[in-house]
């Protein structure tokens, strides 16, 4: 089979699609035929060795597609089950073994492409929305790169539970896919000074919650738009990690909460996974949330899509997609 492999870390051009073996569903292990892999920020990390494994590896954690084959021992999954998953290591391939607590059942009339780009995105979103800061009716919100895959999501669940959702982007076409998923308002931080449009849009106040996956480039506005005794989710860095930082500017904030949270975290049970994959699932079944697929590339062309997404020439989410 095809799959993408890291022989040495570094830029986008180290991804190379090869052919290896098949990978066998070992114990407890689903064999999948992958439909679509979700190619997301911590791939860069593991890339580029920021976060280091083994050499070589297989490339990516996400994707979803048809069980094959079971290992022993698998009780949860049979052949032929549509299955979706966040956490698979070798996930750009065209077959991946999946350990079957990390697999969760595609909902019928949830397309696989669809389900791929719903899981880590997607309960990533949730366990923010609903656990680091559960949002309230009448909050505002600032959601940071509101057309990014992360920013989309954010923006919809946000206003599912009554908020208010104040979105940052770079230009006109973010701003437009911001507000179709729902943005009250829009900032584009490339023309305005964000801190200061965000006390306007909020008669002074500040907001309840910033979600903040850029990082080091928007980590300074994000402290100094919250209200007092407001949450910095600080979820990425997709800029760059931010530097130190002076604990006293979290009292002279306002008594502020920064807080740097993992999926990893927030998927500790299967209890856990299946009530967020329950809930992201179920509201994409209901039509209540949108995948947004801004782009989709076949193996072959994965160096493209890392140079894309960190080029921030993409929206929503990317996807590569075995059979293409
Ligand atoms: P996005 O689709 O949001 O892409 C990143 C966006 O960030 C860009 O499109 C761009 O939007 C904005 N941006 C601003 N400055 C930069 C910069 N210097 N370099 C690159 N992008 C920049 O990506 P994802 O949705 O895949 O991921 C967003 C973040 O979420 C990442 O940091 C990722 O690590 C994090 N994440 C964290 C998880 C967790 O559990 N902690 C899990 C999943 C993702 P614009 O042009 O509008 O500025």
């Amino acid at each position: 089979m095809r799959a993408v492999q890291v022989q040495t870390t570094g830029g986008p051009e180290v991804l190379r699609a090869v052919e290896v073996d098949d990978p066998v569903a070992g114990e407890g292990q689903l064999l999948v035929e992958v439909a679509a892999s979700g190619v997301n920020y911590i791939d860069t990390y593991h890339r580029t060795g920021v976060y280091p494994l083994p050499l070589p590896f297989t490339i990516g954690l996400e994707g979803a597609g048809t069980v094959v084959a079971v290992g022993e021992g698998v009780t949860r999954f049979a052949v032929g089950d549509r299955v979706a998953w966040a956490s698979a290591p070798g996930s750009y391939a065209e077959k991946v073994a999946v350990p079957q607590d990390q697999a969760v059942a595609v909902p019928d009339g949830v397309a696989l492409d669809v389900a791929a780009g719903a899981m880590l995105q997607g309960l990533t979103a949730h366990y923010l929305t609903a656990s680091t800061y559960p949002v309230q009716a009448g909050d505002d919100v600032l959601v940071h790169a509101a057309a990014g895959g992360m920013g989309l999501l954010l923006t919809q669940l946000v206003k599912a539970r009554g908020g208010r959702v104040i979105g940052t982007v770079s230009n006109a076409e973010k701003e437009k896919l911001a507000r179709e998923a729902g943005a009250d308002e829009v900032i584009r931080y490339t023309e305005v000074e964000v801190a200061p449009e965000v006390r306007g849009l909020t008669g002074g106040e500040g907001v309840a919650v910033v979600y903040d996956g850029v990082g080091k480039d928007t980590f300074d506005a994000s402290l100094d738009s919250l209200r007092v005794r407001g949450v910095l989710a600080l979820y990425g860095a997709a800029s760059g990690q931010v530097p130190p930082v002076d604990l006293q500017r979290l009292n002279s904030g306002g008594s502020l909460f920064v807080t740097r949270p993992s999926l990893g975290h927030h998927l500790r049970t299967r209890e856990e996974l299946e009530w967020r994959a329950g809930e992201v699932l179920g509201a994409v079944a209901r039509g209540e949330l949108t995948i947004s697929i801004g782009a989709r590339y076949p193996l072959s062309d994965a160096r493209q899509a890392h140079e894309d997404l960190e080029g921030r020439r993409t929206t929503g989410k990317v996807l590569l997609q075995p059979s293409a």
